[in-house]
């Protein structure tokens, strides 16, 4: 299958995911996963409409999105894995949706840049659902206090949540849990689901799933 073949097989299952839990056509958002992949395999799908990517990696997204966003300035990036605060200014720079703010160094990292650089980046908090110790995130149990701490003490306005849930677990607690975190957090945007399991997540609320393999085939 070609490239756009698949992708035209993940956005018609989102739109029956939504029908399917009686969601608004459009209500769920997809991210295009790209890590791993160059440019020229990345604009394939730009040319089949797709505008909101997803990578893993500060600096490999340095090596190809610059160019590729200067061809199309309505692409809008989200960093998706772990963030180290030295990095903070470049992820600033490239990225318009950092997914991975999990603790206190990182949120004061980007509140300092966002100020330096004049440029607001959406940010989402990333919570480790599963309690792993290998996995970036904050526990479950400390997001609200923590999204709290990014509003009222740095001035960050944190727009959802985002989970990876344990590879070996069935995901749809974790997806609940997510959603009702959010709730609790009133922060509306739900970024959980990838290749595996982006329908599940979609019925638990997803408001954008992070779909890569699926769409780029296998890395
Ligand atoms: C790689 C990655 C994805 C996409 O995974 P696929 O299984 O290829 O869809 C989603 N989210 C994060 C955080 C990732 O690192």
């Amino acid at each position: 299958m070609e490239l756009q073949e698949r992708l035209n097989d993940v956005r018609l299952r989102i739109a029956a995911g939504e029908r399917q839990a009686d969601r608004l056509a459009g209500s769920v958002q997809l991210v295009a996963v790209s890590k791993t992949f160059e440019a020229e395999a990345i604009r394939p799908a730009i040319d089949a409409g797709q505008r909101v990517f997803g990578e893993n990696r500060v600096q490999e997204s340095q090596g190809k999105w610059p160019a590729l966003k200067a061809e199309r300035s309505d692409i809008v990036l989200h960093l998706i894995g772990p963030l180290q605060s030295n990095k903070a200014a470049d992820a600033v720079a490239l990225f318009d949706v950092i997914e991975t703010v999990d603790r206190e160094k990182i949120a004061r990292a980007l509140a300092e840049e966002m100020k330096r650089q004049a440029k607001t980046t959406r940010l989402y908090v990333q919570v480790n659902t599963g309690l792993e110790p290998q996995k970036a995130g904050i526990a479950p149990d400390d997001t609200p206090a923590f999204v709290t701490f990014c509003g009222e003490e740095l001035g960050l306005s944190i727009e959802g949540l985002m989970c990876i849930p344990p590879a070996e677990e069935n995901p749809g607690p974790h997806f609940a849990l997510l959603a009702k975190l959010a709730f609790k957090c009133g922060v509306e945007k739900l970024s959980m689901g990838m290749s595996g399991d982006y329908e599940t997540a979609i019925a638990f609320g997803a408001t954008s799933v992070r779909v890569g393999s699926a769409i780029f085939g296998a890395r």
